[in-house]
């Protein structure tokens, strides 16, 4: 699973850094930033927490399921 976040949209309320501190900081602008794009399976369940309470839902979530294939 990947994690973008879109700046445009982000207004720094911290609610993705609070939930999940892990893969959002509030970055030196005051806006979040996303520190693990490639989020690890035991932190998908935060970072989808983060991305629903995100009051400008500027947390996008890609499932890259694809990538489990067997080779
Ligand atoms: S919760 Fe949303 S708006 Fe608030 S800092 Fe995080 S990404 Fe930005």
């Amino acid at each position: 699973m990947r994690v973008t976040l879109d700046d445009d949209i982000c207004r720094g309320h911290g609610v993705c850094a609070a939930i999940c501190p892990t893969v959002f900081t509030i970055a030196d602008g005051g806006y979040a930033e996303v520190t693990i794009a490639d989020v690890p399976a035991d932190l998908a369940t935060s970072v989808r927490d983060a991305a629903d309470n995100c009051p400008e839902h500027a947390i996008h979530i890609t499932d890259v399921s694809e990538e489990n294939h067997v080779h």
